[in-house]
């Protein structure tokens, strides 16, 4: 595959927004100091075209970290028995809610495990409340597959977002990631299903998962360009003690802005997370991702008794300028460097 130039397909993405499988595949393998400085001067560039100095915030909110599912990468993955398990109140959430709200947050993620308590009804509720006391808001949720119904539901009940990572475009991939009973295909079935409905629709997946390739990250980004999602939330992988991958090395930061970047002139007006794993392993991970092209920050607004239970990985950070009331930190740390977080839904920018 030698006949590529790596500067050459960078500027073909930024012009085309589109590359082959294989140029994909040369661009990762063959990345160095100097193209990557070019792909992120790029990125960079384009994001400032579509949303200025504009950096979007969402209050992450962890509802539940009971999960039925067994995922072999995930710290709440079933078989931890060792992980003290939690459920939020419709009560509790509205209460994250409006200490978010007085802090500037207008959109809120209700993240969770697979949590058979969260039924239709209790979550119609709980969106019901959210935007009868905060109609300015965005809802977000990310609460793993549901059926079509569900998904509608809960989309005409006001819940305007779903984040849904695939976690590989590969197949074989996907089942090296998790146990027999979850399929690939019901995954990314279901991120179709999403966007049918109406969702602003995110995907994703981890950086340096156990058995991922250039190849399985170039099907990633092959993925993303077909599936154009509104939102995409990538970030290393990271392994958690008790789980199967644990002796597994974590994904870099490095790769993981790399990636940013590509995605950011795959799709120039995607919302693009600089995420809570990026900034777990290390103190500027999400300058650094910013400084590559993403434009979101998800701050924690979960209580401050459960935080450190939603454990996905060791080391999770969720206090300082991870916390949402940290967020005095983060604006500052932003300011310094050029960019303004601000009191927005933060909606994608139609171009
Ligand atoms: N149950 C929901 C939310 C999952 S947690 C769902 O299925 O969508 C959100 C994301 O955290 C996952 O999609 C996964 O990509 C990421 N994650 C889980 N374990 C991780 C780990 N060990 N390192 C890094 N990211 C992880």
């Amino acid at each position: 595959m030698s006949h590529y130039d790596n500067n050459t397909l960078i500027q073909k993405l930024a012009e085309t927004h589109s590359l082959s499988l294989s140029e994909y595949q040369f661009l990762i393998t063959h990345r160095d100091a100097d193209s990557s400085r070019f792909l992120t001067a790029l990125a960079a560039d384009v994001r400032k075209k579509i949303y200025g100095n504009r950096i979007f915030i969402r209050g992450l909110i962890e509802i539940s970290n009971i999960c039925k599912n067994d995922c072999l990468y995930c710290g709440i993955r079933k078989s931890n028995t060792k992980c003290r398990r939690y459920r939020l109140t419709h009560d509790e959430i509205l209460n994250c809610c409006r200490e978010g709200y007085a802090l500037g947050f207008r959109t809120f993620v209700l993240q969770g495990g697979e949590d058979g308590a969260f039924t239709d009804d209790t979550l119609c509720q709980i969106i019901k409340s959210i935007k009868q006391e905060y109609p300015d808001c965005a809802v977000t949720l990310s609460l793993g597959e549901r059926s079509f119904e569900s998904f509608r539901t809960l989309f005409d009940t006001g819940a305007d977002r779903y984040l849904l990572r695939h976690e590989t475009a590969d197949a074989d991939h996907y089942a090296l990631l998790h146990p027999s009973n979850m399929q690939f295909q019901s995954r990314m079935q279901a991120l179709k299903d999403l966007k049918a409905i109406g969702y602003q629709t995110g995907c994703g997946f981890m950086v340096g998962s156990p058995f991922q390739t250039p190849l399985t990250l170039a099907k990633d980004l092959k993925f993303i360009e077909e599936f154009a999602p509104d939102m995409c939330g990538i970030g290393p992988f990271l392994p958690h003690h008790a789980t199967p991958f644990a002796k597994y090395p974590a994904g870099s930061a490095e790769l993981t802005c790399f990636l940013l970047s590509v995605i950011r002139l795959i799709r120039p007006n995607i919302l693009l997370p600089a995420t809570t794993a990026l900034g777990s392993l290390s103190d500027d991970g999400r300058l650094e991702g910013i400084l590559a092209g993403a434009n979101v920050i998800m701050p924690n607004l979960s209580p401050q008794s459960v935080r450190a239970d939603y454990q996905l990985y060791d080391n999770k950070k969720h206090s300082g300028s991870e916390s949402a009331q940290g967020l005095s930190i983060l604006k500052h740390q932003f300011q310094s460097v050029g960019y303004e977080i601000v009191t927005d839904r933060g909606d994608i920018y139609h171009i």
